[in-house]
This record gives structure tokens, C-alpha cells and sequence, in this order.
């Protein structure tokens, strides 16, 4: 499911922010790699996707609860969403890529959460 939106989500803002304080540079919604990750320097060579956690369905995590109601109808689309997400990482990893899903959630609390910020740091500067 690719999300039908012009603004840019809370997650997302916060994400870009951290990447600009460590002088990191970025486009957004990069439409002409797979699975169009929402940012992405393509000559370092890496690329962020910000999950939201229902759509994607985050492991664990109580935003990702399918809805009570036509849950044979969420089931299947949020499968296809994450068989989805799995072949367009497999794509930009082919190409060169390194690739770093940060969940919604998780995003929320960059600065606060040393966990993704530390993921982040690892995307960025990878060991050699
Ligand atoms: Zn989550």
C-alpha cells in the first residue's frame, strides 16, 4: 500500500531533522528506486523507509492491530503489503543499497530512543 499523501508524516519530519543535524543530506519520496523509499542519498547509498506501523504491520506493536471488522480483507492486504516491502528491499539491496526501516513508533522517539538513533548511525556510517 503506498500511502496517497502530500505532507509528510510526523515520523517522517522527525527522521529528516535527525539527518540534517548530523549533516546528512536526503531527497524525498525517491519514486525512481524500488519501492520508493521515503529518503534516500543515492550517492552514499542508502535509503530509509518510515513504516506506518498498521499498514506495515510492526511486529508487536499495538498500533498494528487488524480491525475487528473485515479481518479476512486486512489480513490479506497487510500480507501483500509486507511480502511487498520484503521484494523492494531485496530490489535496492541489489542495486547497492543500504537499506534501514524505521518504524513510525520508533521514529516518534529519535532523540529520546537511543535504539534508532544508533540504527540510524549504523546506516549512515557502516562499519568497513
Ligand atoms: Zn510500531
Amino acid at each position: 500500500m503506498r500511502r496517497v499523501r502530500r505532507q509528510d508524516t510526523a515520523a517522517e519530519l522527525l527522521v529528516q531533522r535527525w539527518l540534517r543535524m548530523h549533516g546528512q543530506r536526503y531527497r524525498k519520496r525517491n519514486r525512481d528506486l524500488p519501492g520508493s523509499p521515503d529518503l534516500a542519498n543515492r550517492s552514499k547509498r542508502w535509503a530509509i523507509f518510515v513504516h506506518g506501523c498498521f499498514w506495515h504491520s510492526h511486529p508487536g506493536c499495538k498500533r498494528a492491530t487488524i480491525p475487528k471488522t473485515n479481518t479476512d480483507f486486512w489480513t490479506r492486504k497487510i500480507a501483500d503489503n509486507r511480502a511487498r516491502d520484503a521484494r523492494k528491499e531485496g530490489d535496492l539491496i541489489a542495486l547497492g543499497f543500504r537499506v534501514l526501516v524505521l518504524w513510525e513508533c520508533e521514529a516518534e522517539q529519535l532523540g529520546i530512543n537511543e535504539r534508532s538513533a544508533s540504527r540510524l548511525f549504523t546506516l549512515l556510517h557502516p562499519p568497513q
